[in-house]
C-alpha cells in the first residue's frame, strides 16, 4: 500500500502574501494549536492566550482596513485562513470568524472618528469581540428582540435586556449589542459598541454543550449599562441591517470553518483506513469504503468551491448574500455528513474519545444552527429566487 499520509490542502492562493500568510498559519495550527486540542476541550478550557498570539500575529483583523490595524486581505484569502484554524480546531477558527463579525459594525458603518479610536485594539491590539443578536424569546425570528436602548436625560443611552447564547460571553474585550431604540419590528434596532468591563454588564454561567466546548457561550445580561451617543454604531434604527450585512460575512466564515472541520474529518479517516488492517488487507483497499471516501473528498471540494466563489464576488463588490446562504447551508451540511461518515470508517474506534473523529462529529452539528439555522438559509435562498413570501 502506498503511503497515503493526508497532504495539506492545495490552495489557489492570489500573491505571496497570501502564500507566506497560509505558511504562518499553518506552522501556528501545528505547533500552537493542534497538540493541546482534544485535552483542552475535553477540560472544557477556552484557550484565551491562542487569540492573543492571533492578534499578535495579525491575524485577528485580516479583511479589514490596514489604517486601523487590519491586515487588509481579500475574503478569499481570510477564509482560506479560517478553514486552516478550524481544521486544527474549531473552538479557534470559529473564535476568529465570530472576533471579526463583532468587529464588522464599527468598521463598516462606524464614523472616522470612531473607528480611529476604537478599531486598532479590536483588529490588532489583542482584545477580544463578541456579537450580541440573539436573545433567550428570539432566535431565527431575531428582528423581534426586546432588549431596550434607552436616552437618560445626558444624551447617554441605557441598555437593558438578556442577550443568549453569546459566543465569548463573559471573556470578550468587546460586545457589538443590537437593542431597541424604537418601534417593533427590524427598523427599531440600533447597534452599540459596549466594553466589556461596563458596569452592570454580566454573563452567566456557559452553556453545557455538545461540542466545542473549550468556546464559552453564555448569557449575557445587561442591567442598565450606560454608554455614551458616541458608542452608537451607524444611525439609530440601522442596527438590524447593520446585524444582517453582517451576517452575510459572517455565514462564509462559517461555512469555511465547516470545510476545516470536515477536511480535519477526512485526514483522519483516510490515514485510519491505510493504516487499519482486515480479511488481511488495509480496509482502505475495500470498495465499500474507497466510494466512501471518494464522496466525502468530492463534497469537501464542491463546498470550498462554493465558498470562494461567493467570497471572490464579495471581494469585486458584488452582490454575494445568495451565495453565502448557500456556501453555509451546503458546507455544513457537508461537514455533517463527512464527520459522520469518518465515525463509521473508524468502526468502534471512532466511537471513542482515544480518536477525534467524534469531536468532529459533535462540533459539525452546531454550524448547522449557528449564525442562521440550515431552514433560515433555505429561507434566504428562496427569498432571492422566489421573492418574499405573501402572507
Ligand atoms: C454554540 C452557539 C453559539 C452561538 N453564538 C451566538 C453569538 O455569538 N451571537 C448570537 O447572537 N447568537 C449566537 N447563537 C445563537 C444562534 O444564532 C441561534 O441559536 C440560532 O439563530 C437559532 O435560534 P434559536 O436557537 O432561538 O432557535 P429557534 O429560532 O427557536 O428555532 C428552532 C427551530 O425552528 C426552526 N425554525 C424557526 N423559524 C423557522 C421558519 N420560519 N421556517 C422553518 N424553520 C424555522 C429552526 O430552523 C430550528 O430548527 C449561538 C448558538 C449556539 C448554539
Amino acid at each position: 500500500m502506498p503511503d497515503r499520509a493526508p497532504q495539506p490542502v492545495d490552495r489557489q492562493l492570489p500573491t505571496d502574501e497570501a502564500r507566506d500568510l497560509i505558511s504562518l498559519v499553518r506552522d501556528i495550527a501545528q505547533h500552537e494549536i493542534a497538540p493541546k486540542a482534544a485535552e483542552d476541550e475535553a477540560a472544557e478550557r477556552f484557550p484565551r492566550e491562542l487569540f492573543t498570539l492571533l492578534s499578535e500575529s495579525g491575524l485577528l483583523g485580516l479583511p479589514y482596513d490596514s489604517e486601523y490595524g487590519g491586515g487588509d486581505q481579500p475574503y478569499e484569502v481570510y477564509l482560506q485562513v479560517l478553514e486552516e484554524l478550524a481544521a486544527a480546531r474549531l473552538t479557534v477558527g470559529l473564535g476568529v470568524s465570530v472576533h471579526t463579525l463583532a468587529s464588522y459594525a464599527l468598521a463598516s458603518f462606524g464614523s472616522k472618528e470612531q473607528r480611529a479610536e476604537h478599531l486598532p485594539a479590536m483588529l490588532g491590539g489583542g482584545l477580544l469581540g463578541a456579537y450580541c443578536l440573539s436573545e433567550p424569546a428570539s432566535g431565527s425570528d431575531a428582528a423581534s428582540l426586546r432588549t431596550r436602548a434607552v436616552r437618560d436625560g445626558g444624551g447617554d443611552w441605557v441598555i437593558t435586556g438578556t442577550k443568549a447564547w453569546i459566543t465569548h460571553g463573559g471573556v470578550a474585550d468587546f460586545y457589538t449589542v443590537m437593542a431597541r431604540t424604537g418601534e417593533e419590528g427590524p427598523r427599531g434596532i440600533t447597534a452599540f459598541l459596549v466594553p466589556g468591563d461596563a458596569e452592570g454588564l454580566s454573563a452567566a454561567v456557559p452553556e453545557k454543550k455538545m461540542g466545542m466546548k473549550g468556546s464559552p457561550t453564555a448569557q449575557v445580561h445587561l442591567d442598565g449599562v450606560r454608554v455614551p451617543d458616541a458608542r452608537r454604531i451607524g444611525e439609530e434604527g440601522q442596527g438590524f441591517a447593520i446585524a444582517l450585512s453582517a451576517l452575510d460575512g459572517g455565514r462564509l466564515g462559517i461555512a469555511a470553518c465547516a470545510i476545516g472541520v470536515a477536511q480535519a474529518a477526512l485526514d483522519e479517516a483516510l490515514g485510519y483506513a491505510t493504516e487499519r488492517r482486515q480479511f488481511g488487507r488495509p480496509i482502505a483497499d475495500f470498495q465499500g469504503l474507497r466510494f466512501m471516501l471518494a464522496d466525502m473528498a468530492t463534497q469537501i471540494e464542491a463546498g470550498r468551491a462554493l465558498y470562494l466563489a461567493a467570497a471572490r464576488l464579495r471581494d469585486a463588490g458584488r452582490p454575494f448574500a445568495k451565495q453565502a446562504a448557500m456556501a453555509k447551508l451546503h458546507c455544513t451540511d457537508t461537514a455533517m455528513r463527512v464527520t459522520t461518515d469518518a465515525v463509521q470508517i473508524l468502526g468502534g474506534y471512532g466511537y471513542t474519545a482515544d480518536f477525534p473523529a467524534e469531536r468532529y462529529m459533535r462540533e459539525a452539528k452546531v454550524l448547522q444552527i449557528v449564525e442562521g439555522t440550515n431552514q433560515i438559509q433555505r429561507m434566504v435562498i428562496a427569498r432571492h429566487l422566489a421573492g418574499p413570501e405573501t402572507r
